[in-house]
């Protein structure tokens, strides 16, 4: 492995579930707005009709406004990105949320000064994950190579999107690594990851 965790100094995160404790709860949202179960949520809706599409997102807009004014931070996400700050790495979060929701959560969880506003990159900022675009936004923002970013993530969503770009990858917020391919690191939280820096 070319990078160890210590020598990295660009971080993207993603955010529910990752720097968040998870409350989404797919399933509900899929009947909600009548997805077929297992279906990809946001590819779903941009199949539909114009004004079905927009009325749906719209909801899903609100829906998820009320979660992200509820948000809390997950075990050790305030620690680690406020020294991974206080360090002068370069931050990022990558969301398939809507950026403007990614700010109220952030600011819920008293992260928002340690993300540039530009560096918050949501579904309408870029393609969603896996699709490696915004991985590759920051890369070029940024002008760095794609093993000096890593990408931190609760989901195989996160590190298929990572693989893609060609970055490194860390997944947390799981109780075993079902994606060993995938996960350069596999760390128990957020709290065991600032540990090992
Ligand atoms: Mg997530």
């Amino acid at each position: 492995m070319p990078s160890t965790l210590k020598t990295l100094t660009h971080w993207v995160f993603d955010m529910d579930g990752t720097l968040t404790v998870g409350v989404h709860d797919f399933p509900a949202i899929r009947r909600a707005l009548e997805i077929p179960q297992g279906a990809d949520i946001l590819h779903h809706l941009d199949t539909l009709p114009a004004a079905e599409r927009d009325a749906k997102h719209a909801w899903l807009l609100e829906h998820e406004r009320e979660l992200a004014l509820r948000s809390t931070a997950a075990t050790g996400a305030v620690e680690l990105v406020q020294a991974l700050c206080e360090r002068g790495c370069r931050l990022g979060i990558l969301t398939r949320n809507a950026k403007e929701l990614a700010h109220i959560t952030l600011t819920a969880i008293g992260l928002d000064d340690c993300f540039a506003p530009d560096d918050v990159l949501g579904r309408d900022e870029a393609p969603p994950k896996p699709h490696p675009g915004g991985l590759e936004h920051f890369i070029r923002r940024w002008q760095v190579t794609p093993p000096q970013v890593v990408m931190v993530g609760d989901s195989p969503l996160d590190l298929e999107c990572g693989r893609a770009a060609g970055t490194r990858t860390v997944l947390v917020n799981v109780a075993e690594n079902r994606w060993p391919a995938l996960a350069d690191w596999h760390m128990r939280d957020c709290r065991a990851l600032a540990q090992a820096l």
